[in-house]
């Protein structure tokens, strides 16, 4: 009941505003992809034209459109369908860059980090809050702590630095508290994986690896973050290799991030994985309570400090929230975050019931669902064995429950459509696309499928 009359509310407002405001669009883009994907990928989709059931969106070069069609365009749909509740469609036109925002070289002379520009692509700055004194040292941390802190006293001593650790447990804190160290004396270059592809295939379109490579082989210092996104990318990889052995060369630190630890990288060349693991590994472990205890604490000084006010929160509340968050420090400060704003708008002090109530909601959001678990649920859900989900028969109570669990995929992990397909028995991703297709469609026009999606879902929430 209630989910219809928010639905009502909207077909209003978009019959009054028939044309859509495409900063706001780009606004919620950057909230839901984050501002790395948002700055590298999105920011630069125009809107072309708009008809009443599809857009015409502009890209600059088809690489771009690609990129962008394989792995957001369903979100993208999903995003631009809350502003207009009529689009059923998105297309795109590859529109020439202009002279103007083609890219240059240029020093930063005032804090000597080298950024390659553009009118809208903007390197990853090195951000100046994520530094050593704010970053909290525990037992979890403490080793990859000492060693990024050595690294910066004596360069090329552990070369490479390899620091590897799961999601939000702060390797891009430290690699970015590394670079602020260094740059004063160093030329510091900080760029994330993901970026480095970019500037990599954008400079072989416009036939100009000379300065891509020149330009990544000058630094003394060369930071790169998540490097478990080369993985797959074979000519990526191999440009990797030569920068990183010219830089090792002529004596650069390099300091990496990734995920896991170098011979757990899957698909990438083993001559990488050797030389990435040939240095310093260290490694960032899940935080335990009392590390989280003094984040929250570090966070509260920070906001009181930055506000000027006051957070009342009781140590019974501080070690509840901490003992309640178990998958990392990221997700630990949005918590946080929530509780300080629940209590500033409410204007009391929480008790442990309150938060409860708070995490509750939180929780069930951030819960990790992986394309495995997914499998696992829908093979169950519809009592087929998990072999011949993924299998390449093509019955339809065999098809069927594989669509949905690609579907499920696609919307409920972060994971692209070229690697959903690989967990597939190795599909090519346009089969994915086809069966998001399909399920999106039958679960708006088929009562059953509705029922069956949603009771999967709540399965996957639940557990
Ligand atoms: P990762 O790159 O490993 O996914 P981040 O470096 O982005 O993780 O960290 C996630 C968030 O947690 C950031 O806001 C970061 O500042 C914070 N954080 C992580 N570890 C610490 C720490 N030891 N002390 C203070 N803040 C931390
Ligand atoms: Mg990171």
């Amino acid at each position: 009941m209630e989910k219809n009359k928010i639905n009502q509310q909207k077909v209003y407002v978009s019959e009054e505003e028939k044309t859509i405001n495409w900063s706001d669009v780009q606004g919620s883009f950057k909230k839901t992809f984050g501002s790395e994907i948002y700055n590298s990928w999105l920011e630069k989709i125009s809107l072309v034209k708009e008809y009443n059931d599809y857009l015409i969106l502009g890209v600059p070069t088809r690489f771009f459109r690609d990129w962008i069609v394989s792995r957001y365009l369903d979100k993208i749909l999903e995003q631009v369908k809350e502003f207009k509740l009529t689009l059923n469609r998105i297309e795109f036109k590859i529109i020439e860059e202009t002279k103007q925002s083609q890219e240059f070289i240029k020093i930063n002379e005032l804090n000597k980090v080298t950024e390659i520009k553009d009118s809208i692509l903007n390197y990853n700055r090195l951000n100046p809050k994520l530094n050593f004194d704010n970053f909290i040292q525990g037992k979890s941390n403490d080793i990859a702590l000492s060693y990024s802190k050595r690294v910066c006293e004596q360069i090329a001593r552990y070369n490479p630095l390899y620091v590897c650790g799961g999601v939000g447990l702060g390797k891009t804190h430290l690699l970015n508290a590394i670079g602020l160290e260094l740059q004063n004396d160093n030329n510091v270059m900080f760029i994330s994986a993901e970026r480095f592809m970019y500037h990599f295939i954008k400079s072989i379109k416009k036939n100009d690896m000379v300065n891509f490579k020149d330009f990544f082989r000058k630094s003394s210092v060369f930071i790169i973050d998540d490097i478990q996104f080369i993985s797959g990318k074979e000519s990526l990889q191999e440009e990797f290799f030569h920068t990183f052995n010219s830089l090792m060369d002529k004596g650069s630190q390099i300091i990496i991030s990734a995920d896991r630890a170098p011979m757990k990288l899957e698909r990438i060349q083993e001559r990488i994985k050797s030389r990435l693991a040939g240095g310093l590994i260290v490694d960032i472990d899940s935080p335990d309570l009392e590390l989280k205890v003094k984040i929250i604490v570090k966070k509260i000084s920070e906001i009181e400090f930055q506000f000027k006010e006051k957070i009342n929160l009781s140590k019974e509340v501080i070690n509840y929230v901490a003992s309640e968050s178990k998958t990392n420090i990221r997700e630990l400060i949005g918590v946080l975050n929530r509780i300080i704003a629940f209590s500033r708008v409410h204007n009391k002090n929480l008790d442990i019931s309150d938060c409860k109530r708070i995490l509750k909601d939180v929780f069930s959001q951030i819960r990790v669902i992986t394309v495995d678990k997914i499998q696992n649920i829908v093979s169950n859900y519809f009592n087929i064995s998990l072999s011949d989900m993924l299998s390449q028969r093509r019955s339809r109570p065999l098809a069927r429950p594989r669509q949905i669990a690609m579907y499920l995929a696609k919307k409920m992990t972060t994971r692209s459509l070229p690697e959903i397909g690989r967990r597939f028995a190795n599909r090519d991703h346009t089969t994915v696309i086809h069966a998001v297709k399909t399920i999106s469609r039958l679960s708006e026009q088929d009562d059953e499928m509705k029922k069956n999606i949603s009771q999967i879902k709540s399965l996957l929430l639940e557990q």
